[in-house]
């Protein structure tokens, strides 16, 4: 009898699963079942989209046809999973014209994503030119409105929030990031990397609004939106909400499956629930990770697919397991190109783990070459007690402006050069843990 996989969830992470699943096992039956009209679409590109950089029909990386052709899978769209037995090894579906049924399993991957983590206070559907980006659907809304629009506002200054607010410049809008926090990627960057990120911002004509709440978001009818800031209200064609993404885990939960302290699935090295022939993976599932004491939730592509692909070995009977994930991350904004891997100093406060901070800054061109000036600025921590499990974890800048857009990141601390490099030190004692924002970084 050949084996019945079903996936739930048809993009990174559940496709990867399909595919390598094929690869591994010619006779199975592989299932699976999106909610969405998209399979394997390109999250990455969809702030792109809106300055149409990335045409639309490039953003699904492959169409259903092409992949069932190709990989013989079963690819049900507009089909949502709304339960699972797992006694039965069944899953309940309902398809797009609301029938509904059950599927038979054998393995089970929960590859159900994230999902836009919306304020309470904003009603989004009752709001027509307010939008959310997590889908191509999302992508085509927000796109459709681009040409009527010239004010944008972009609530939330982390990576997607910036990816949207260039792509509306490029389209030619006035654009004001929100962000309610005093600095932007609060996720990713320390507040002395974050500077040179708003810096830059400001300098390429966004309005960026630190430690800015929106309050309230309403639409008189004349086709704006009015937005309450700092008691002040102010009007704008278009509202991209980007103000963090949260684990979709209802489905799992309510099947038993255990929790991480993020909300998200817990899964051991080879991606396996708490229970038995259930595993999770993508932006729904909390991996084994380097950083943190124990799993951490890392909602990005690579891990996502790299998590696919380890679940479908351990489903197929090949040995294989997920190296610890390291938490890297890299954005492009404007002429910046911003990464991090490894702890911020705000996850190492939070955990009370005191550490040196070594910041350098050196140029990239040769002095000889008659080029644009270009810098590459960097940030160090290094645990001073304890072990640190990532060697060097840093947050890494590299600036194609000019150095002297890099500011000294504390009066404290005293600079050195040696061949053109310029390093400074400072050691920081913890501090009390501060609560994390939501917003993605
Ligand atoms: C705008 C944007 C830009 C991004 N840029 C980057 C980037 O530059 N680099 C990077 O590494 N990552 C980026 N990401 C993150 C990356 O897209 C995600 O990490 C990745 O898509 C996770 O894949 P996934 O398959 O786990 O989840 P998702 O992409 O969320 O896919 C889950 C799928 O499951 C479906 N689903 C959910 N519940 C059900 C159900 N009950 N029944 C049926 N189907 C269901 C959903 O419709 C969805 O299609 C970006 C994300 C966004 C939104």
């Amino acid at each position: 009898m050949p084996q019945k996989y079903v996936i739930i969830g048809g993009n990174a992470a559940g496709m990867s699963t399909a595919t390598r699943l094929r690869r591994l096992d010619e006779t199975a039956e592989i299932m699976i079942l999106e909610q969405g009209e998209h399979v394997s679409y390109a999250s990455c590109g969809l702030p792109y989209h809106l300055s149409d950089t990335v045409p639309e029909e490039n953003l699904a990386v492959m169409g259903v046809e092409q992949l069932s052709g190709a990989f013989d899978l079963d690819i049900r769209t507009g089909v949502t999973a709304t339960g699972i037995d797992p006694d039965a090894h069944t899953v309940s579906i309902t398809d797009a014209n609301g029938k509904s049924m059950t599927i038979a399993y054998d393995d089970l991957v929960v590859a159900t994503g994230a999902e836009p983590l919306v304020p309470p206070m904003f009603d989004l559907d009752e709001l027509e030119h307010c939008h959310t980006l997590r889908t191509v659907s999302d992508a085509t809304d927000i796109r459709e409105e681009v040409a009527d629009a010239e004010r944008a506002l972009v609530i939330g200054g982390g990576y997607i929030g910036l990816e949207v607010a260039e792509n509306l410049h490029e389209a030619g809008h006035d654009v004001i990031v929100a962000e309610l926090l005093d600095q932007v990627m609060p996720n990713t960057l320390g507040p002395e990397m974050a500077a040179m990120v708003e810096s830059h911002l400001r300098e390429q004509g966004i309005d960026l609004r630190l430690a800015t709440g929106v309050d309230d978001l309403t639409e008189p009818g004349d086709g704006t939106v009015v937005a309450t800031m700092d008691d002040t209200d102010h009007t704008f064609d278009l509202v991209v909400v980007a103000t963090g993404v949260t684990p979709r885990t209802e489905l799992a939960e309510s099947a038993g499956v255990e929790l991480h302290d993020s909300g998200a699935i817990a899964v051991d090295e080879r991606m396996r629930t708490s229970v038995e022939s259930i595993h999770a993976v993508g932006d729904a599932a909390a991996p084994p990770a380097v950083r943190a004491d124990g799993n951490a939730w890392v909602p990005l592509g690579g891990p996502a697919n790299r998590m696919g692909r380890v679940a479908a070995n351990d489903i197929a009977g090949h040995d294989d397991q997920l190296d610890p994930v390291l938490d890297t991350a890299i954005a492009k904004v404007f002429d910046l190109d911003v990464g991090t891997v490894g702890d911020t100093a705000a996850t190492l406060d939070e955990r009370g783990q005191a550490f040196e901070a070594i910041y350098t800054s050196q140029p990239i061109t040769p002095s000889t070459i008659p080029a644009r000036p270009r810098s590459n600025s960097n940030s160090s921590l290094i645990p001073t007690t304890g072990r640190s499990l990532v060697p060097r974890p840093s947050a890494r800048t590299v600036s194609t402006s000019e150095l002297t857009c890099w500011r000294r990141p504390s009066p404290t601390t005293t600079p050195s050069s040696t061949f053109g490099i310029t390093t400074w030190r400072t050691r920081r004692r913890t501090r009390p843990p501060r609560i994390r924002s939501t917003c993605w970084g």
